[in-house]
């Protein structure tokens, strides 16, 4: 782990070497109707195309890269309900590792499905009466094995952040990004990602209204706790960002807004219409800001993270009708 007051681009720049040829180089799409909309130039990066259907693939690899033997031997544990579970699963199966995931025992079944189809031994723990940061941190020192949390830990951000390179990569120079916030991994990459490559560039991070705790926490400079919002956007469903996190975006995000799930249904709608794409409620964030009109964007040229396409197509289609 490095100090992440001293995370820089070229820690992002590494984290794409280890991944090359590891992690899908995801599509960037662009949409005339969606330009017409908002009189902005729109590059939508599509991670809901990514390995395992989100960018969390990223992160997740390049933790486990940098594993000492000692800790390969060991194995890689982490608690996690959503797309993190799958990201490690598959990861550690890749580097030829043990994976253990804590998950709470009313998980959706198709999650802890999935989890175990990419080889992860899933541990149950109940979400009323047990931490499962305390279980993890427990089974960590009992059994020595390491832990890599879904968004807290630099390898982990530096790892998400390559998203963003390979945006700036094949679209040059752009104004403004939107980056989904939930615990801060992915927009923390993206800025450090942003102020090498891209140093003109916005970056601009985008949470669920109903649980603003980053655009409260980058307000007041210090990291802002609340209870577990109610928001369609589970992947958003955080009480506060992380420290390693907090540290990046203070530093190098210029704003935090916010979008309804209302607007998010709406994009979530528009998405799969107009750009044939299927995208979970969380995945949307970025482009409900921009096609919500959330965020003046007319005349830019704005990168726009769609994070991920992990939701059954049950919920979708509820959501949608
Ligand atoms: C985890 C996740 C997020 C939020 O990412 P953080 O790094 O926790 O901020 C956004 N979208 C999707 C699809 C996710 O899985």
């Amino acid at each position: 782990m490095s100090d992440t007051a001293l995370l820089a681009c070229s820690d992002v720049e590494q984290a794409a070497a280890r991944l090359r040829g590891a992690a899908h180089r995801t599509p960037v799409l662009t949409s005339a109707t969606a330009d017409a909309r908002t009189g902005a130039r729109l590059f939508f990066k599509c991670e809901n195309y990514q390995r395992m259907g989100a960018f969390k693939f990223r992160g997740a690899f390049n933790a486990i890269a940098r594993f000492t033997p000692a800790q390969r031997a060991a194995g890689v544990l982490t608690f996690s309900s959503g797309n993190h579970a799958q990201a490690i699963a598959l990861s550690a199966r890749l580097a030829g590792i043990r994976a253990t995931i804590i998950m709470p025992h009313d998980a959706p079944a198709l999650k802890v499905q999935a989890t175990r189809e990419y080889g992860g031994e899933v541990l149950f723990y109940d979400r009323y009466t047990e931490n499962r940061e305390e279980i993890a941190r427990r089974l960590a020192t009992e059994r020595g094995i390491t832990l890599v949390p879904p968004y807290d830990h630099p390898d982990v951000i530096c790892g998400q952040g390559t998203a963003a390179q390979e945006l700036f990569e094949d679209v040059g120079p752009l104004d403004v990004l939107l980056v989904p916030l939930g615990g801060g991994g992915l927009l923390a990459g993206c800025a450090l990602a942003a102020s090498g490559l891209a140093p003109g560039c916005k970056v601009i991070g985008v949470e669920p209204e109903a649980g603003n705790d980053g655009q409260q926490s980058l307000r007041r400079g210090q990291i802002v706790h609340i209870g577990v919002p109610k928001t369609i956007a589970d992947g958003a469903m955080v009480t506060h960002v992380g420290e390693h996190n907090f540290e990046v975006i203070r530093r190098r995000v210029d704003d935090i807004v916010t979008v309804s799930d209302a607007q998010l249904v709406e994009t979530m709608k528009f998405l799969a219409e107009r750009m044939k794409m299927v995208v979970e409620p969380t995945g949307c964030l970025g482009a409900a800001a921009a096609l919500c009109g959330v965020l003046p964007v007319a005349g830019k040229r704005v990168g726009i993270l769609i994070s991920g396409g992990n939701v059954d197509l049950s919920r979708f289609a509820a959501l949608v009708a």
